[in-house]
């Protein structure tokens, strides 16, 4: 007979952070019989969607590496030891750092970076032992522009307010779908019941979107916008509500500078001239400014569809106009700032906008928080000069199904000397590694939502042991990112434990002098705070420190009763709710002069571009991306309860066009761009405004070397393969997946349409 036990933690597969049970059972305890939303979580109050249930089988995929592979003299991949592996990976890594450079070695981290703490904390380790320039995140295929736009008005990059979920009585979404993503830049679980709550309370929800997206279908209006048009349309309302006198700074009255030019900018932007531009009436857009200045609290929120297109950095600083300029930004109801319980940096009072320190080598691309925009990666691999990237390292990243260019970039790849992947499944970019280093599964690791609790709608704090400890032999992540780390500074011969004491005096030291810079006396010294840390290693302990330095932490004894991880993990095993958001200016700029900047130079220098804009025709098609709720990376298609069912990678078009164009249901269609052309299946469906065709991402498995026999059999096409490396946000580089123009033709059906 078997017991079954049941263990909580966080779910980390996408940002709404929900509390899950997990069931565990058979006959060594290790295997998961079931999963269910933990209905003491304060957060998430016993909420899950489907994808929960893929950490089973995550867990369970016999596709999921348990061991390193290295590249043979076959050319193959083959299995390897541990010792092995990271060998050949230092001493490769090595060699060509020490003959060309540090710069000749990029690194990408991929976006499942952001739900590992191990990743989080050990993989910023890696490249500062790097030391290479040549750093890509998936921040700049998605939110970039967003971090931008913040760190210009507010100081830092993630010092983005997010919707006050909870209490607004209007909510202004643009370019997002919570209902799909559950929530991004906003985490939120239960978005569903959190949105259904705003209007059961009579509040408004309005979705701004090209899409009648799901979240837009369950929404009091769908304002059907061309793609690229939200910051014209941002900025006719602001125009509204400068010519109306509806401007009403609120907790902002005296507290942001730039006021003047702002009025300024908006006065060139009339409801009658965005227009065309936008595909909204003038009227529509006078009404809504009306409405959402009107309403007794209200949020602007802006995701994927405002950042991801070539306005992005302009639409998400006026989605933060417009909370300004309705007295919203950080008031109950309105978009406020969270008050995170662990937070690096958070002493800080220098402001992270500080960009352009170095620019790429081909295009001459700013660095953003240092780095480059991953649309540029090809550019920097190519050519024949001494300067360019010969080794490539990923860290949970697949930047050959997302990323622009697609088939540039999986040139550019191939042509490298060396590539290093640490990553659980041999992908459409690991297909192509010299040495794979696969971390355990999620269940077998701590967990702490370090970057996602700063952007709840409301303050707490959970943390998760392993489910399971590692399978004898396999280190954990944070070990291997570690590893390596050590090995780039010639360290390997020095102990793990030793390498992450220094790591934590390092981290220590620097809040602890952040601490003293802000004014506030620094409780304890860097060997005190070591010394009480006491015996943990890894993640947990960096955890421990930041908590205990934190807003609701013991302060290394100066605040006793407050938070430590022994706290959080032995009184709080569902988390502990920290309260709504709190109004926090002018105490979170960090701008040098404590004011909001509503008009910094970068942002305003990139408006004669968009009026410019307003004065040309829009493209007959473009294309735009989708999301599905069962989704989120591209790994997650390996995933047979994530997978299965109708085919998702459709080319949906609206009937108009796909009877202008002669395309039927079910048929096919040859979608062409710029950079490239791929052959999809058509779903005809009038949720897309005309002119406009959808495709989603992270498709494109059956590529030769993909170990992955479930995506594999639901392949789809690679929509990467179309988007443009060169149509990109001017400010920021970041990608523009949203508003690509294209044309599409009738063409035989792909044989497996999946
Ligand atoms: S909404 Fe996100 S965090 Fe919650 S169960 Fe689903 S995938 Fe996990």
């Amino acid at each position: 007979m078997t017991t079954t036990t049941r263990t909580y933690r966080t779910c980390p597969l996408c940002e709404a952070t929900c509390g899950i049970a997990i069931d565990l059972g058979g006959d060594d305890g290790r295997q998961v019989l079931g999963v269910r939303g933990d209905d003491a979580d304060p957060f998430s109050r016993g909420y899950l969607c489907p994808k929960a249930y893929g950490l089973k089988a995550l867990h369970e995929d016999p596709d999921r590496l348990r061991a390193p592979l290295v590249r043979g003299a076959d050319g193959e991949l083959h299995p390897a030891s541990w010792d092995d592996a990271f060998g050949v990976a230092i001493e490769r890594l090595r060699e060509i750092k020490a003959e060309h450079g540090a710069d000749a070695i990029a690194v990408y981290l991929g976006n499942p970076s952001a739900h590992s703490l191990d990743a989080m904390v050990y993989g910023q380790v890696f490249l500062r032992a790097l030391g290479s320039k040549q750093r890509y995140s998936a921040s700049s295929a998605d939110q970039l522009p967003k971090m931008v736009s913040a760190a210009l008005m507010f100081g830092g990059g993630l010092t983005i307010p997010v919707p006050d979920l909870d209490r607004t009585q209007h909510l202004l979404m643009l370019g997002a779908n919570p209902l799909a993503s559950n929530g991004s830049l906003m985490t939120a679980p239960d978005v569903r019941g959190r949105l259904d709550a705003i209007r059961a309370r009579g509040g408004k929800i309005i979705v701004v979107d090209p899409r009648r997206t799901e979240t837009a279908a369950r929404a009091d209006e769908h304002v059907a916008i061309r793609p690229g048009g939200d910051a014209a349309f941002l900025l006719a309302i602001a125009h509204v509500l400068f010519e109306d006198g509806l401007v009403r700074l609120g907790a902002c009255e005296g507290r942001v500078r730039g006021l003047d030019e702002v009025r300024a900018v908006a006065a060139r932007f009339a409801p009658e001239r965005v227009a065309a531009r936008t595909g909204v009436a003038a009227a529509t857009i006078r009404r809504l400014a009306r409405e959402h200045a009107a309403a007794p609290s209200a949020a602007c929120y802006g995701r994927i569809g405002t950042t991801c297109q070539e306005f992005g950095t302009l639409a998400s600083w006026a989605v933060d106009v417009v909370n300004v300029l309705t007295g919203n930004l950080d008031r109950a109801g309105g978009a406020m700032f969270t008050t995170p319980a662990v937070m690096t940096g958070r002493h800080r009072k220098r402001s992270d906008a500080r960009f352009g320190r170095y620019r790429s080598r081909v295009k001459g691309l700013p660095e953003m928080f240092g780095e480059l925009p991953v649309a540029t990666l090809a550019d920097e691999i190519g050519g024949q000069d001494s300067g360019r990237v010969r080794a490539l390292v990923t860290i949970a990243g697949n930047p050959l199904l997302s990323a622009p260019g697609a088939e540039r970039l999986a040139g550019a790849v191939t042509a490298l000397e060396f590539r290093v992947a640490v990553d659980p499944y041999v992908n459409a970019t690991t297909r192509l590694a010299d040495v794979i280093l696969p971390p355990p599964s999620p269940l077998e690791r701590a967990h702490y939502d370090v970057a996602l609790y700063q952007l709840a709608v409301r303050n707490v704090a959970r943390f998760s042991a392993p489910t399971f400890a590692p399978a004898p032999g396999q280190p954990a992540e944070w070990e291997i990112l570690l590893t390596l780390s050590k090995g780039m500074m010639g360290m390997a011969a020095a102990s793990l434990a030793m390498a992450d004491d220094l790591v934590v005096r390092e981290l220590v030291s620097r809040e602890l002098a952040e601490l003293a810079e802000s004014g506030a006396p620094a409780p304890v010294d860097a060997t005190a705070a070591l010394a009480a840390l006491g015996g943990r290693r890894g993640p947990g302990r960096v955890v421990d420190a930041l908590l205990r330095l934190g807003p609701y932490g013991d302060g290394f004894g100066a605040r006793p009763g407050g938070l430590t991880l022994d706290v959080l993990e032995s009184s709080h095993p569902h988390g502990v709710d920290l309260g709504p958001l709190e109004p926090r200016l002018p105490g979170v700029l960090r701008t040098g002069d404590g004011l909001v900047d509503l008009a910094p130079a970068l942002v305003l220098d990139d408006v004669p571009r968009l009026e410019a804009a307003l004065d040309v025709a829009p493209p007959e098609l473009v294309l735009i991306g989708r999301r599905d709720l069962r989704s989120n990376n591209s790994w997650m298609h390996n995933l047979t309860p994530l997978i299965k069912g109708p085919a998702r990678c459709t080319l949906r078009v609206h009937p108009d066009d796909a009877a202008r164009l002669g395309l039927s249901d079910g048929g096919g269609a040859r979608v062409a761009s710029r950079a490239g052309e791929v052959v999809a299946a058509v779903e005809i469906s009038d949720e897309l405004r005309p002119g406009v065709v959808s495709l989603p991402h992270g498709f494109g498995h059956d590529l030769p070397g993909v170990r992955m026999g479930v995506a594999r059999a639901h392949a789809g096409v690679n929509v990467n393969v179309v988007s443009d490396d060169e149509f990109l946000d001017a400010p920021s580089g970041n990608a523009a997946f949203n508003g690509v123009p294209v044309t599409v033709v009738p063409a035989p059906a792909p044989t497996a349409a999946a």
